[in-house]
């Protein structure tokens, strides 16, 4: 019997990224070709200054891209790190899954075999992006600039308005099937070579194919050692509705992490259940500035349309309820 097939999406980009998954799965496909697609979109779109092309760069002013798949039904999953001058890591990523008998392969090794698989070596770095990096750098001291010459430092980097937003993406298809997806530029003006929780398998998404699949977004150096995309569906597991998932594993995480830290990062978890429910939460409705609200998008048969307002886009803000 068809099951209702949906994919979801973190932030209101993921609206465009939705209605092109949602296409993949009316026509019958499976989750992690929607969940590809959906990616590719949202990589390849220049406006999107946080993810693939036109994302914004590291510290010396590289674009490194942080991307996962992973496939319900087989349980397998690829991932890249640091990847540069390729368009859609995502892709990437899934013929590391396909092709090599790893899980993960990163920086210039990840791009030799992206080369080796025919994608093209590209300029990732807009105008735009440009831009916005050089006027970072002329505001840095020559120490923040050096990176590794600097101290210890004490904390969290930065998170501000524009520095971050990474794609989650999650999807289950007409036949059952479910995959999961993440693709980044990480946080903006990274140290050169840091990798932040998309990539990583549990962290930046899960799948369980009896169970569910979730994927995040938001500060990564702390959502990677509270494993939030695992615990997310892992919860599922235990009767736990996708929200009431999301929320679980954004309180642990809260819960790690001195209270006066939250108001320098934020962290969303998306979710779909095997059954086709699906579900979101926000560590805050003001996501890195009270004007931007934590927005999540969904697309599919029995989602009639795109969630960019009402219950589904509701941000569901953990600060008040610890
Ligand atoms: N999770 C991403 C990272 O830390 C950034 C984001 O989603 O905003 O690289």
């Amino acid at each position: 019997m068809a099951t209702p097939y949906v994919i979801v999406t973190t932030w209101r980009f993921g609206l465009a990224a939705s209605i092109r998954g949602n296409e993949v799965l009316a026509g019958g496909g499976s989750a992690i070709d929607a969940i590809e697609a959906a990616g590719n979109l949202t990589e390849l779109d220049p406006e999107v200054n946080s993810v693939g092309y036109g994302g914004l760069p590291n510290a010396d002013g590289v674009v490194e891209l942080d991307a996962a798949i992973m496939d319900g039904p087989t349980h397998a999953a690829g991932s890249v790190a640091g990847l540069t001058g390729i368009k859609t890591p995502i892709s990437v990523a899934r013929k590391v899954m396909l092709y090599t008998p790893h899980t993960m392969l990163v920086g210039d090794n990840a791009k030799r075999f992206a080369l080796q698989h025919g994608f093209a070596d590209e300029r990732l770095l807009t105008d735009v992006s440009n831009e916005r990096w050089l006027e970072w750098r002329a505001n840095q001291s020559a120490a923040d600039v050096a990176h590794f010459d600097t101290g210890p430092r004490e904390g969290l980097t930065e998170l501000t308005p524009d520095n971050h937003d990474t794609i989650g993406l999650v999807a289950l298809d007409s036949h059952g099937n479910l995959a999961a997806g993440c693709t980044t530029s990480g946080m903006a003006w990274k140290v050169p070579g840091r990798v932040g929780d998309s990539p990583i398998i549990g962290s930046g998404l899960y799948v369980d194919n009896e169970i569910g699949a979730a994927a995040g977004t938001g500060h990564g150096d702390e959502m990677m050692k509270a494993v939030v995309s695992f615990r997310t569906v892992e919860a599922m597991g235990r009767g736990l509705t996708p929200t009431e998932a999301c929320v679980e594993a954004l309180r642990y995480l809260m819960r790690k992490r001195p209270p006066e830290s939250f108001n320098n990062y934020g962290a969303a978890l998306i979710a779909v259940r095997k059954d086709g429910d699906i579900g979101a939460a926000s560590t805050r409705s003001g996501f890195a500035a009270p004007d931007r609200l934590w927005q999540w998008a969904a697309a599919g048969e029995q989602v009639p349309a795109i969630l960019n307002e009402g219950p589904y886009c509701t941000p569901t803000s953990l600060i008040s309820s610890l």
